[in-house]
């Protein structure tokens, strides 16, 4: 007989599950031949796990699930951009995005259902903080990507193969959908262990990347812990437009900010930072910017990715048009600074950056009342 209340085994790392099974007295081999299946093979069943004992697999199956969250829309875009809305219960969903490329595969994973840190361009912020994700539902998405994409069987064979990374359907992890990743530092930190892990997914530490708004005693703990390539959401030149734009900058100033940069890439796996900068029209696209940027960042290696804004509802902001993306790149470029503008993806399945939250339920009704702000005001 099952229980009520299984434990979902997509939660533990490998270390935690080895734990686990240790509670059942299970050896550390069978924790690892079951990370195998769940990962490698993209499993959920116990019956298919067939090197597994049967007593185990018995047991197993009255006390454990392998339980990925449920996608409840699929989008498939003209440029192969590939979306779903996964349901994570009490009415909330995220989004897991896989962008395919000539020579790599990235999925955009979520970390929470909103996001409580309210940066003023940003359609997940306008929707308020639900909670954070499990690890299961985390690493759920990259489990539920390989098994929708079919490239689970391909990863196994690849680290049979001793091979990495390359000709992976997904070859990268970008954490960069829905939420703050190290606003969930416990449960983010498992989910990418899972993804570094040769008994999961094996992915080089350099294709994993947490993108975060600037949270800098979590960007310490990460470095220490579990250093993998990092990108900040910068978007702003100086602490008075950014207190503005992205409001925990309050907390963290810029010169924090990049002092905590430094320090991560004494233990980084690539040798930049990426900055990631959102491009708003009359906003923070000026040459004055520009010139600031190049100043803010002269002690820390790195790298610019230029988003265009895409607008969404109220937003209250409009994309800096491409002549003046052009400039300003060439600014930064100029200075010696690597700098790209990112390509608009999946626009027809509202996949770009900035519009995860798009259909998703506006949980705090801000969207309506910026809207009655703004109509008051007018
Ligand atoms: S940009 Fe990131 S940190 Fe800021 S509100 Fe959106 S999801 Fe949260």
């Amino acid at each position: 007989m099952s229980t009520s209340n299984p434990v979902n085994l997509l939660d533990f790392d490998v270390d935690g599950l080895v734990a686990w099974f240790a509670g059942l007295g299970e050896k550390p081999f069978r924790a690892r031949q079951v990370m195998r299946w769940m990962h490698h093979e993209g499993c959920a069943d116990f019956d298919a796990m067939t090197d597994v004992a049967k007593s185990l697999r018995a047991k197993l199956k009255e006390i454990a699930v392998v339980r990925p969250p449920v996608p409840v829309r699929d989008s498939i875009s003209a440029d192969g951009t590939r979306k779903w809305l996964l349901d994570v219960g009490n009415a909330n969903a995220v989004e897991t995005v896989f962008i395919p490329e000539t020579n790599r595969g990235t999925l955009c994973v979520s970390s929470q259902a909103g996001c409580a840190l309210d940066c003023a361009f940003c359609s997940t912020g306008k929707q308020g903080f639900n909670r954070n994700l499990s690890a299961a539902e985390i690493i759920g998405q990259l489990w539920l990507a390989n098994n929708l994409l079919g490239a689970a069987r391909d990863q196994a064979a690849d680290l049979e193969a001793g091979e990495r990374d390359n000709g992976r359907i997904i070859s990268n992890v970008v954490m960069m959908g829905m939420g703050e990743p190290l606003a969930n530092f416990d449960n983010v930190v498992t989910a990418l262990r899972l993804m570094l892990d040769d008994h999961a997914y094996g992915l080089s530490r350099r294709r994993v990347t947490v993108s975060t708004s600037g949270i800098v005693p979590a960007m310490d703990r990460l470095r220490d812990e579990c250093p993998v390539a990092l990108a900040v959401s910068l978007h702003a030149s100086n602490d008075a437009l950014r207190d503005r734009l992205v409001p925990i900058n309050q907390k963290y100033p810029l010169r924090e900010l990049m002092a905590a940069c430094q320090r991560y890439l004494e233990r980084a796996p690539r040798d930049f930072v990426t900055f990631e900068y959102v491009m708003l029209d009359g906003v923070n696209d000026s040459d004055t910017h520009a010139r600031e940027l190049v100043a803010l960042v002269r002690d820390v290696p790195c790298k610019f990715n230029l988003i265009p804004f895409n607008p969404f509802p109220d937003s209250g902001f409009l994309r800096s048009p491409a002549e003046r993306i052009r400039r300003f790149a060439s600014i930064l470029i100029d200075a010696g600074i690597v700098t790209t503008t990112r390509k608009t993806r999946g626009d027809d399945v509202d996949a770009a950056c900035g519009q995860l939250a798009g259909q998703v339920q506006d949980k705090t009704r801000r969207t309506v009342r910026l809207k009655q702000e703004r109509e008051i005001r007018s």
